[in-house]
């Protein structure tokens, strides 16, 4: 993960000027370090050779689409990405979430709004990292799933599980609480953020994809039981427990 520094270093994918322009100037005098690229192929080239702290990824580019670009800087990298667009579907949103963006901003947007969010973004981000550093925490297996924190990798009943960012995120938070009920805003609160205002239906959303990845029937579950109106609670079944 990129160290956050004095001047956290933002890779501003955008095309328009009339938006590059004064939200660079106005990222600049908020304390970061901005280099604008106008077109997919300059994003990727210059995340292939700098580290940035954080990208802010348009979705609409000359040369291409910000979602291909979304998908091609996750294949390397664990940087935080805003995804900034003009439309706004729900199924626009969700499609960003699963390509691995960690936030959605609609345009036009207030530069105030969005730096809030960047700065919530990189708060969260640093915060992580120490946390992961301090902690170290062990792999653990529960109910046939073993959970590799360190590495960020899971294995059902000794399957390696493709699982998207998020959904880890989820999860490890999930398992952390087995038995117990972890609220819907606390869910929110640590998976997303404190700051994070889309719909409690990416919650729905991301616990349905976890679910289908965990083969886990929402009427009849194993691991992630819905408690309705309070949140979810994990519980691994007795005779699959080590
Ligand atoms: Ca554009």
């Amino acid at each position: 993960m990129a160290s956050i520094g004095p001047r956290p270093k933002i890779l501003f994918v955008e095309d328009e000027l009339s938006i590059s322009e004064p939200f660079a100037q106005a990222l600049r005098r908020e304390g970061f370090d901005p280099t604008v690229a106008g077109t997919a192929a300059k994003a990727l080239d210059l995340a292939q050779n700098q580290e940035f702290d954080i990208v802010l990824l348009d979705l609409t580019l000359p040369d291409g689409d910000g979602r291909d670009v979304c998908r091609e800087l996750r294949r390397g990298s664990d940087v935080p990405i805003v995804m900034l667009t003009a439309r706004g579907t729900e199924t626009d949103k969700i499609v960003g979430l699963e390509l691995g963006a960690d936030d959605y901003v609609v345009k036009p947007f207030a530069g105030g709004e969005v730096i809030a969010r960047i700065r919530a973004i990189l708060r969260r981000s640093g915060r992580q990292a120490d946390h992961n550093g301090e902690t170290e925490q062990p792999p653990s297996t529960i109910g046939g799933l073993e959970i590799d924190p360190a590495a960020r990798r899971v294995q059902l009943n000794g399957q390696e599980l493709d699982l998207a960012r998020k959904e880890f995120d989820l999860l490890a938070e999930l398992v952390r609480h087995a038995g117990r009920v972890v609220s819907r805003e606390d869910l929110m609160a640590r998976v997303w953020d404190e700051n994070w205002f889309g719909s409690t239906k990416t919650l729905d959303v991301h616990i349905g994809w976890l679910r289908r990845k965990l083969d886990d029937d929402p009427n009849d579950p194993t691991f992630i039981h819905t408690v309705r109106g309070v949140g979810f609670r994990f519980s691994a079944p007795e005779e699959l427990a080590p």
